[in-house]
């Protein structure tokens, strides 16, 4: 009877996997080259590399560079290993298995938890752990394995060092745009960062509309709008109070990422 058993089973294995395929995988996301939009880097594979299927990308002059999330998902690892492997590293964890690293980094710029989206700046380009100089080790991985690395669905080139161009975050849909209201027709002051303290690096007339990349917490200010500590990022090293700035929302924009 328990040889009969068996063999039905076995019987019923056969069958479940003729007309059951195997558990296809999640559909991937929609990985980027992990560098700011138009951006151009060099990528390297080799079959030496340890994972096998990690890309190690170059610039010139690329230390201190920022490093984006290569697809939406969540922060899991921000993790320092000091001299050995990959020193400072990210991961992400994207859903249905998908995790991509982001090592040897300089720099952190998330925290374990953060949910980021495309073009979050995650930490710059560094040298730490076992690297000869500055680079960025990246590796896409399912279930913890290594994966052939795809940005945009396409096989990136194994093995050999190919010109990977971004488009990460350029699609422009996670900008804001606010209207400048001083009540007063005074110019609003334009900070080098996201505070009174920081240098006056312009003005922004009244009634002018301005393209909002990020918003962070700063100073806080009594403007028009109240007071609040929320500054807008509206060009590189460009920052305004947003109690000057009418975005038709009292706190952060949702649609806008924190910079
Ligand atoms: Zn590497």
């Amino acid at each position: 009877m328990r040889k009969r058993w068996l063999s039905l089973a076995a019987v019923g294995a056969v069958l479940a996997a003729i007309l059951v395929p195997a558990t296809p995988a999640m559909a991937a996301p929609t990985f980027k080259v992990p560098f700011p939009c138009n951006q151009s880097w060099s990528g390297q594979t080799r079959s030496d590399h340890s994972p096998a299927y990690a890309i190690d990308f170059n610039r010139t002059d690329d230390l201190g560079d920022p490093v984006v999330a290569s697809a939406p998902g969540t922060v899991d690892r921000v993790t320092d290993l000091g001299g050995t492997s990959y020193g400072k590293y990210v991961r992400i964890d994207h859903g249905n298995g998908y995790t991509t690293y982001y090592a040897h980094l300089g720099a952190f710029n998330v925290s374990v938890g953060q949910t980021v989206g495309y073009g979050k700046v995650i930490g710059y380009v560094g040298s730490t752990g076992g690297s000869t100089g500055p680079h960025l080790h990246y590796e896409q991985r399912l279930n913890g394995n290594d994966i052939q690395a795809r940005f945009n669905g396409a096989l990136a080139l194994y093995w050999g060092t190919k010109t990977y161009t971004s488009d990460n975050g350029c699609s422009g849909t996670n900008y804001g745009t606010g209207t400048v209201n001083t009540t007063s027709g005074v110019s609003l002051t334009v900070r080098s960062g996201p505070g009174t303290g920081y240098s006056a690096v312009g003005s922004v007339a009244d009634g002018a509309t301005v393209t909002i990349y990020c918003q962070t917490s700063g100073t806080s200010v009594t403007g028009t709008y109240g007071t609040s500590s929320i500054w807008d990022r509206i060009g590189t090293g460009r920052y305004v109070s947003d109690a000057y700035v009418y975005t038709g929302y009292d706190g952060y924009i949702p649609s806008v990422p924190r910079c």
